[in-house]
C-alpha cells in the first residue's frame, strides 16, 4: 500500500543468523522489478539461498492468472503434499499455462516496458514535486498520494473519476488511520500523456483548505 521495498539484504542476513526462513511475497516486484524483471532479490542482487521461500503471482505483472511457490526441494515437496489451499484447488487448464508461458517470454524481454514504466514513476513524481500533493518514498510502480480524512479521499477520487481518470481511494483498515490515500498504479501501458492528465487534473479537484494544511507535508 506504501509502494515501498522491504529491506531483504539485510531480512536475509537475520535468517542466516538465526537459522531461519525467510518468505517472501513479491506480488508486486515479479515482473517489474530487476534485470528481465526477475522481481525483488533481483533488485538486491540477492544470491540463491536455501533458507529462501519465493512465491509470485502470475495475476499481476504478468496479467494472467495463478501463482507459484519456489524454494528448497523440501519446502516445495512439503508444500505439495501438505497445503491444504493447493491440494484442494482444481489444476489449471492447459490454457492458463500457455498463458502464463507467453507472459513470461514477455517479461523476461520486457526492458523496454519496464524502462517506460520508471519514466513514468519518475514524470508522476517530478510532475507533483512542489504541489500539495504529497507522495510517499516510493520507488515503485504504486505510488501512493496521501490525503488523511476519509471522506476527503473519496471526494477527490470521485471528482477524478468525473474527468476519466480511475484512481482508487484507499481507506482504513486497509491502510493506518488517518492515511487514506489516492493509490496511484501505473502500468507500462500508460501513456506520458495519460499520466499527464493525472498531473494536470489534481489541482483541479478542489481540495477544501482546511484538507490542504491537513495533507501538506
Ligand atoms: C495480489 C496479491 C496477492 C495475491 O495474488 P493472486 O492474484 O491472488 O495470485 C498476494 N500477495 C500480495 C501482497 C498481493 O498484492
Amino acid at each position: 500500500m506504501d509502494g515501498d521495498l522491504a529491506p531483504l539484504p539485510g531480512l536475509l542476513a537475520l535468517a542466516e543468523r538465526f537459522d531461519a526462513w525467510l518468505v517472501i511475497d513479491d506480488a508486486h516486484g515479479f515482473g517489474v522489478l530487476g534485470p528481465q524483471g526477475r522481481g525483488s532479490l533481483a533488485h538486491f542482487h540477492l544470491p540463491h539461498s536455501r533458507r529462501l521461500v519465493y512465491m509470485g503471482t502470475l495475476g499481476k505483472a504478468a496479467g494472467a492468472a495463478g501463482a507459484f511457490v519456489a524454494g528448497d526441494e523440501t519446502v516445495i515437496e512439503w508444500l505439495a503434499q501438505r497445503a491444504r489451499t493447493y491440494l484442494f484447488t482444481t489444476g489449471r487448464q492447459p490454457a492458463d499455462r500457455l498463458r502464463a508461458a507467453a507472459s513470461l517470454d514477455l517479461i523476461t524481454h520486457g526492458d523496454a516496458r519496464r524502462q517506460h514504466l520508471m519514466q513514468l514513476i519518475a514524470q508522476l513524481r517530478d510532475g507533483l514535486a512542489g504541489t500539495r500533493w504529497r507522495l510517499l518514498p516510493s520507488p515503485t510502480a504504486i505510488q501512493p498520494v496521501i490525503i488523511g480524512d476519509n471522506h476527503e479521499a473519496l471526494r477527490v477520487a470521485n471528482a477524478l473519476f468525473q474527468r476519466g481518470l480511475w484512481v482508487p481511494a484507499i481507506r482504513p483498515p486497509t491502510v493506518p488511520k488517518g492515511s487514506a490515500r489516492l493509490r496511484v498504479s501505473l502500468t507500462a501501458a500508460h501513456s506520458e500523456a495519460q499520466l499527464a492528465r493525472l498531473v494536470d487534473a489534481l489541482p483541479g479537484t478542489g481540495m477544501s483548505r482546511a484538507r490542504q494544511r491537513l495533507s501538506s507535508p
